[in-house]
């Protein structure tokens, strides 16, 4: 089994959902927390769902060599930090990284072994549909988001494997037979 398995999709997928059903499921795996310009949205909580930083504190983080990759996404930078990535990779433990396009080609130069999945929804209609009616973000932010989702779906053919997030269920099935946890 990859140790460390990247997953990526547009904005609106199910990511998010998917991954904490399969952390429930699967106490082992270590999920990384990023940093990320972004501001929270209602219910985020610092240090868990991301850890909020201004864009100077960010930069700093990038120049000391801070994440093993960055990326912009819709005007705001993300980033994995890089200490307890590789600390829970030394002590042997399943890592998953949740990351945008630009970061997971990134991590594919730094760690050519991990298993990169991408996750895609059933339609584009269905998609814009749930990055419409998410409701926490402006106009703007869901028009950047629908934009980069196109740019995002053709990358599909760059990843390891490719699974469809329809059903939950399904889904999340299909995700446990990738990454051998079932
Ligand atoms: P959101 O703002 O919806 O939480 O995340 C926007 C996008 O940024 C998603 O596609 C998410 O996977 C991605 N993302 C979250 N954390 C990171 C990170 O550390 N690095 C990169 N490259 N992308 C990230």
């Amino acid at each position: 089994m990859a140790r460390l398995t990247v997953i990526t999709g547009p904005s609106g997928v199910g990511k998010g959902t998917l991954v904490q059903r399969l952390l429930a499921r699967h106490p082992q795996v270590w999920l990384s927390v990023s940093a990320t310009t972004r501001a929270p949205r209602s219910g985020e909580l610092e240090g868990q769902s991301y850890f909020f930083l201004t864009r100077v504190a960010f930069e700093q983080q990038v120049a000391a060599g801070g994440f093993l990759e960055w990326a912009e996404f819709a005007g705001n930078l993300y980033g994995t930090p890089r200490q307890p990535v590789e600390a829970h990779l030394a002590e042997g433990r399943p890592v998953l990284l949740e990351i945008e396009l630009e970061g997971a080609r990134q991590v594919r130069n730094t760690f050519p072994d991990a298993f990169q999945l991408f996750i895609k929804p059933p339609s584009f209609a269905e998609l814009e549909r749930r990055i419409r009616t998410r409701g926490t973000d402006s106009t703007e932010a869901i028009q950047r988001r629908l934009e980069r989702a196109h740019v995002e779906l053709a990358a599909e053919a760059e990843f390891d494997a490719a699974l469809v997030n329809g059903d939950l269920e399904e889904a999340l099935a299909e995700l446990e037979r990738r990454m051998a946890l079932s």
